[in-house]
Protein backbone atom coordinates (compact mmCIF):
# COMPACT_ATOMS: atom_id res chain seq x y z
CA UNK A 1 0.00 0.00 0.00
CA UNK A 2 1.80 3.23 -0.56
CA UNK A 3 2.21 5.51 2.30
CA UNK A 4 2.52 9.24 0.84
CA UNK A 5 -0.54 9.81 2.93
CA UNK A 6 1.77 9.26 5.96
CA UNK A 7 2.42 12.27 8.56
CA UNK A 8 6.15 10.21 9.39
CA UNK A 9 9.15 9.41 6.93
CA UNK A 10 9.94 5.98 5.16
CA UNK A 11 12.17 4.41 3.85
CA UNK A 12 12.35 1.09 2.43
CA UNK A 13 12.33 -2.22 4.01
CA UNK A 14 14.94 -3.45 2.08
CA UNK A 15 17.65 -2.45 -0.70
CA UNK A 16 16.61 -2.54 -4.53
CA UNK A 17 18.72 -2.96 -7.99
CA UNK A 18 17.82 -1.96 -11.15
CA UNK A 19 20.43 -2.15 -13.93
CA UNK A 20 19.94 -0.85 -17.70
CA UNK A 21 21.54 2.23 -20.12
CA UNK A 22 21.67 6.10 -19.56
CA UNK A 23 18.45 7.22 -22.63
CA UNK A 24 21.30 10.05 -23.33
CA UNK A 25 24.87 8.46 -22.66
CA UNK A 26 23.66 4.98 -23.73
CA UNK A 27 25.93 3.77 -20.85
CA UNK A 28 25.29 0.64 -19.06
CA UNK A 29 24.80 1.50 -15.30
CA UNK A 30 23.57 -0.43 -12.15
CA UNK A 31 22.04 1.35 -9.52
CA UNK A 32 21.33 0.14 -6.41
CA UNK A 33 18.11 1.87 -3.54
CA UNK A 34 19.77 1.34 0.25
CA UNK A 35 17.51 2.43 3.17
CA UNK A 36 18.46 5.85 4.74
CA UNK A 37 18.25 6.92 8.21
CA UNK A 38 15.51 9.82 9.18
CA UNK A 39 16.31 13.46 8.07
CA UNK A 40 18.67 12.09 5.55
CA UNK A 41 16.91 12.75 1.98
CA UNK A 42 17.67 11.56 -1.24
CA UNK A 43 21.35 11.03 -1.68
CA UNK A 44 22.87 9.86 -4.70
CA UNK A 45 26.49 7.94 -3.92
CA UNK A 46 28.83 7.74 -7.49
CA UNK A 47 30.32 3.68 -6.63
CA UNK A 48 32.79 4.45 -9.60
CA UNK A 49 33.81 7.84 -8.04
CA UNK A 50 34.95 6.62 -4.74
CA UNK A 51 31.58 7.00 -3.26
CA UNK A 52 31.05 10.64 -3.86
CA UNK A 53 27.81 11.95 -2.78
CA UNK A 54 25.26 14.13 -4.21
CA UNK A 55 21.88 15.02 -2.36
CA UNK A 56 19.00 15.71 -4.18
CA UNK A 57 18.45 19.22 -3.64
CA UNK A 58 17.43 22.90 -5.26
CA UNK A 59 21.57 23.69 -5.00
CA UNK A 60 22.76 20.62 -7.13
CA UNK A 61 20.76 20.91 -9.75
CA UNK A 62 22.87 21.14 -13.11
CA UNK A 63 22.39 21.94 -16.76
CA UNK A 64 18.27 21.04 -17.77
CA UNK A 65 17.20 20.47 -21.09
CA UNK A 66 16.04 17.51 -22.57
CA UNK A 67 16.52 15.86 -19.34
CA UNK A 68 17.19 17.00 -14.89
CA UNK A 69 20.83 16.37 -13.95
CA UNK A 70 22.80 17.23 -10.36
CA UNK A 71 26.18 18.36 -10.01
CA UNK A 72 28.30 18.78 -7.08
CA UNK A 73 31.92 19.86 -7.62
CA UNK A 74 31.98 18.86 -10.95
CA UNK A 75 30.60 14.96 -10.59
CA UNK A 76 27.25 14.55 -12.35
CA UNK A 77 23.91 12.90 -12.32
CA UNK A 78 22.03 12.81 -14.63
CA UNK A 79 17.99 12.12 -16.01
CA UNK A 80 17.15 12.07 -11.96
CA UNK A 81 13.74 12.90 -12.63
CA UNK A 82 11.52 9.56 -13.25
CA UNK A 83 13.50 7.91 -9.93
CA UNK A 84 12.45 11.01 -8.25
CA UNK A 85 9.26 11.12 -8.78
CA UNK A 86 8.95 7.63 -7.90
CA UNK A 87 10.57 8.09 -4.70
CA UNK A 88 8.26 11.70 -3.73
CA UNK A 89 4.90 10.24 -5.60
CA UNK A 90 5.13 7.00 -3.41
CA UNK A 91 6.43 8.66 -0.13
CA UNK A 92 9.77 7.40 0.15
CA UNK A 93 11.79 9.86 2.13
CA UNK A 94 15.12 8.67 3.05
CA UNK A 95 17.28 6.50 0.65
CA UNK A 96 20.99 6.09 -1.10
CA UNK A 97 21.24 5.43 -4.34
CA UNK A 98 24.12 3.87 -5.23
CA UNK A 99 25.30 4.27 -9.15
CA UNK A 100 28.25 3.14 -10.91
CA UNK A 101 27.68 5.46 -14.15
CA UNK A 102 26.85 9.31 -14.33
CA UNK A 103 23.32 8.47 -16.13
CA UNK A 104 20.36 7.36 -14.18
CA UNK A 105 18.80 4.01 -15.76
CA UNK A 106 15.68 4.54 -18.24
CA UNK A 107 14.03 1.47 -17.61
CA UNK A 108 10.89 1.48 -19.61
CA UNK A 109 10.65 5.17 -19.77
CA UNK A 110 8.24 5.29 -16.79
CA UNK A 111 8.76 5.33 -13.00
CA UNK A 112 6.15 1.82 -12.48
CA UNK A 113 9.49 -0.65 -12.57
CA UNK A 114 10.63 1.41 -9.41
CA UNK A 115 7.34 1.41 -7.83
CA UNK A 116 6.71 -2.19 -8.60
CA UNK A 117 10.32 -2.53 -6.73
CA UNK A 118 9.28 -0.49 -3.86
CA UNK A 119 5.64 -2.73 -3.44
CA UNK A 120 7.92 -5.76 -3.68
CA UNK A 121 10.19 -4.76 -1.01
CA UNK A 122 7.57 -2.66 1.43
CA UNK A 123 8.52 0.58 3.47
CA UNK A 124 9.35 1.39 6.81
CA UNK A 125 8.43 4.21 8.54
CA UNK A 126 10.44 5.98 10.96
CA UNK A 127 10.00 8.05 13.63
CA UNK A 128 10.79 11.71 12.23
CA UNK A 129 7.57 13.86 11.61
CA UNK A 130 7.62 14.35 7.82
CA UNK A 131 8.34 18.24 7.00
CA UNK A 132 6.27 19.49 4.35
CA UNK A 133 6.96 22.85 1.71
CA UNK A 134 4.09 24.59 2.32
CA UNK A 135 3.39 27.02 0.11
CA UNK A 136 2.49 30.42 1.30
CA UNK A 137 1.87 32.52 -1.86
CA UNK A 138 1.75 32.84 -5.47
CA UNK A 139 5.56 32.19 -6.83
CA UNK A 140 5.23 31.83 -11.56
CA UNK A 141 7.51 31.14 -13.89
CA UNK A 142 6.51 32.88 -17.54
CA UNK A 143 8.45 32.46 -20.44
CA UNK A 144 7.60 33.66 -24.36
CA UNK A 145 9.01 31.61 -26.75
CA UNK A 146 8.73 31.52 -30.28
CA UNK A 147 6.14 28.86 -30.44
CA UNK A 148 3.95 30.78 -27.40
CA UNK A 149 3.84 31.11 -23.98
CA UNK A 150 4.84 28.82 -21.28
CA UNK A 151 3.84 28.56 -17.62
CA UNK A 152 4.38 27.27 -14.39
CA UNK A 153 2.92 28.60 -10.86
CA UNK A 154 2.50 27.19 -7.35
CA UNK A 155 -0.01 28.45 -5.26
CA UNK A 156 -0.86 27.93 -1.22
CA UNK A 157 -3.22 24.56 -1.06
CA UNK A 158 -4.22 21.93 0.95
CA UNK A 159 -2.99 18.48 -0.59
CA UNK A 160 -0.12 18.31 -3.28
CA UNK A 161 -2.35 19.00 -6.91
CA UNK A 162 -1.31 19.31 -9.97
CA UNK A 163 -3.07 21.26 -13.08
CA UNK A 164 -0.97 20.46 -16.21
CA UNK A 165 -1.71 21.05 -19.81
CA UNK A 166 -0.05 20.50 -22.92
CA UNK A 167 -0.10 20.88 -26.51
CA UNK A 168 1.57 19.17 -28.94
CA UNK A 169 1.32 18.32 -32.74
CA UNK A 170 -0.57 15.52 -33.53
CA UNK A 171 -1.35 13.04 -32.22
CA UNK A 172 -1.04 14.12 -29.13
CA UNK A 173 -2.78 18.02 -29.41
CA UNK A 174 -3.86 19.41 -26.56
CA UNK A 175 -4.44 17.79 -23.09
CA UNK A 176 -4.81 18.52 -19.24
CA UNK A 177 -4.42 16.29 -16.05
CA UNK A 178 -5.74 17.24 -12.86
CA UNK A 179 -4.92 15.02 -10.00
CA UNK A 180 -3.60 15.23 -6.44
CA UNK A 181 -0.59 13.47 -5.22
CA UNK A 182 -1.76 13.10 -1.51
CA UNK A 183 -4.43 10.83 -2.58
CA UNK A 184 -2.13 7.62 -2.77
CA UNK A 185 -2.95 7.83 -6.81
CA UNK A 186 0.42 8.19 -7.97
CA UNK A 187 1.29 4.22 -8.44
CA UNK A 188 -1.74 3.64 -10.71
CA UNK A 189 -2.13 6.96 -12.51
CA UNK A 190 0.91 8.13 -13.26
CA UNK A 191 4.01 6.06 -12.69
CA UNK A 192 3.24 4.21 -15.40
CA UNK A 193 3.03 7.10 -18.25
CA UNK A 194 6.22 6.60 -20.52
CA UNK A 195 8.68 9.20 -22.24
CA UNK A 196 7.88 10.11 -25.30
CA UNK A 197 9.47 11.28 -28.53
CA UNK A 198 9.07 12.82 -32.14
CA UNK A 199 11.20 11.06 -35.19
CA UNK A 200 11.20 13.96 -36.70
CA UNK A 201 13.76 15.58 -33.62
CA UNK A 202 15.40 11.91 -33.61
CA UNK A 203 18.53 13.81 -36.30
CA UNK A 204 18.92 16.72 -34.24
CA UNK A 205 19.10 15.01 -30.49
CA UNK A 206 21.79 12.96 -31.69
CA UNK A 207 23.82 15.43 -33.28
CA UNK A 208 23.51 17.19 -29.82
CA UNK A 209 24.80 13.86 -28.64
CA UNK A 210 21.66 13.02 -26.48
CA UNK A 211 19.09 9.63 -27.02
CA UNK A 212 22.27 7.57 -27.79
CA UNK A 213 20.37 4.66 -25.95
CA UNK A 214 16.91 5.42 -27.17
CA UNK A 215 14.96 1.89 -28.42
CA UNK A 216 11.31 1.32 -29.10
CA UNK A 217 11.39 -0.43 -25.50
CA UNK A 218 12.13 2.78 -23.78
CA UNK A 219 9.98 5.35 -24.92
CA UNK A 220 6.55 5.97 -26.47
CA UNK A 221 7.69 6.74 -30.57
CA UNK A 222 5.85 9.01 -32.86
CA UNK A 223 6.47 9.56 -36.47
CA UNK A 224 4.06 10.98 -39.31
CA UNK A 225 1.84 12.07 -36.93
CA UNK A 226 1.26 8.26 -35.07
CA UNK A 227 2.32 6.71 -32.57
CA UNK A 228 5.19 3.93 -33.55
CA UNK A 229 4.87 1.58 -30.95
CA UNK A 230 1.51 0.97 -29.43
CA UNK A 231 -0.85 0.56 -27.89
CA UNK A 232 -0.56 3.38 -24.96
CA UNK A 233 -1.05 2.47 -21.25
CA UNK A 234 -3.49 5.89 -21.03
CA UNK A 235 -5.25 7.85 -24.05
CA UNK A 236 -3.68 10.37 -22.34
CA UNK A 237 -0.23 8.91 -21.60
CA UNK A 238 1.57 12.18 -22.74
CA UNK A 239 0.06 14.70 -20.28
CA UNK A 240 0.57 11.88 -17.47
CA UNK A 241 4.14 12.20 -18.21
CA UNK A 242 4.77 15.69 -17.93
CA UNK A 243 3.27 15.38 -14.53
CA UNK A 244 5.81 12.42 -13.80
CA UNK A 245 8.51 14.92 -14.88
CA UNK A 246 7.45 17.75 -13.15
CA UNK A 247 7.00 15.54 -9.46
CA UNK A 248 10.27 14.21 -9.87
CA UNK A 249 11.54 17.88 -11.02
CA UNK A 250 10.06 19.20 -8.21
CA UNK A 251 11.41 17.11 -5.64
CA UNK A 252 14.50 19.31 -5.80
CA UNK A 253 13.18 21.62 -3.60
CA UNK A 254 14.25 18.71 -0.84
CA UNK A 255 10.81 18.14 0.19
CA UNK A 256 7.42 17.28 -1.26
CA UNK A 257 5.17 20.56 -1.63
CA UNK A 258 2.05 21.38 0.22
CA UNK A 259 0.27 23.57 -2.79
CA UNK A 260 -1.60 23.68 -6.15
CA UNK A 261 0.76 23.39 -9.28
CA UNK A 262 -0.38 24.75 -12.20
CA UNK A 263 1.57 24.54 -15.07
CA UNK A 264 0.61 24.35 -19.61
CA UNK A 265 3.42 23.90 -21.83
CA UNK A 266 6.58 23.21 -19.54
CA UNK A 267 9.24 21.19 -19.58
CA UNK A 268 12.34 20.75 -17.36
CA UNK A 269 14.31 23.77 -17.94
CA UNK A 270 11.03 25.37 -16.04
CA UNK A 271 10.01 23.38 -13.74
CA UNK A 272 13.51 23.28 -12.03
CA UNK A 273 13.64 27.17 -12.60
CA UNK A 274 10.49 27.16 -10.23
CA UNK A 275 11.96 25.20 -7.38
CA UNK A 276 15.23 28.40 -7.59
CA UNK A 277 13.01 30.83 -7.79
CA UNK A 278 10.71 29.26 -4.65
CA UNK A 279 13.71 27.87 -2.98
CA UNK A 280 15.04 31.82 -2.72
CA UNK A 281 12.10 33.41 -2.08
CA UNK A 282 11.70 33.14 1.94
CA UNK A 283 8.69 34.74 2.23
CA UNK A 284 7.01 31.94 -0.27
CA UNK A 285 6.99 28.94 2.35
CA UNK A 286 7.58 27.37 5.31
CA UNK A 287 8.58 24.26 6.78
CA UNK A 288 5.08 22.41 8.10
CA UNK A 289 4.84 19.37 10.05
CA UNK A 290 1.25 18.63 9.90
CA UNK A 291 -0.41 18.36 6.46
CA UNK A 292 -4.20 18.25 6.71
CA UNK A 293 -4.34 14.92 4.28
CA UNK A 294 -7.38 12.87 3.76
CA UNK A 295 -6.22 9.99 2.28
CA UNK A 296 -8.62 8.56 -0.59
CA UNK A 297 -8.69 5.98 -3.43
CA UNK A 298 -8.92 6.36 -6.65
CA UNK A 299 -12.12 5.96 -7.12
CA UNK A 300 -13.02 8.97 -4.70
CA UNK A 301 -10.38 10.72 -7.28
CA UNK A 302 -12.75 9.85 -10.30
CA UNK A 303 -15.91 10.27 -8.21
CA UNK A 304 -14.13 14.20 -7.59
CA UNK A 305 -13.93 14.56 -10.92
CA UNK A 306 -10.11 15.16 -10.70
CA UNK A 307 -9.10 12.04 -13.28
CA UNK A 308 -7.84 13.64 -16.08
CA UNK A 309 -9.56 14.77 -18.74
CA UNK A 310 -8.26 15.48 -22.42
CA UNK A 311 -9.91 19.02 -23.10
CA UNK A 312 -10.71 20.18 -26.63
CA UNK A 313 -8.82 23.21 -26.75
CA UNK A 314 -7.11 26.12 -24.45
CA UNK A 315 -5.74 29.83 -24.68
ZN1 LIG B 1 10.37 12.06 -18.41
Amino acid sequence: MPLSGAHTECTLADPVSFAGIGLHSGAPVSMRLIPAPAGSGIVFRRTDLDNFEIPANGRNVARVSYATSLMRQGVLISTTEHLLSALIGYGVDNVIVEIDNLEVPILDGSSLPYVEAFVQVGMRRQRRRREYLRILKAVEVTENSKDGVKFIGVYPGSGYSIDYRIDFPAPIGSSRFLGDLQTGAYAGLIAPARTFGFREDEPMLRNMGLIRGATDACAILIGGGAVQNGPLRFPDEFVRHKVLDLIGDLALAGRRLQGRVVAERAGHAMHTALVSKLLKDRSAWELATVCDEEPFTVADLRAHGLASAPIAAHS
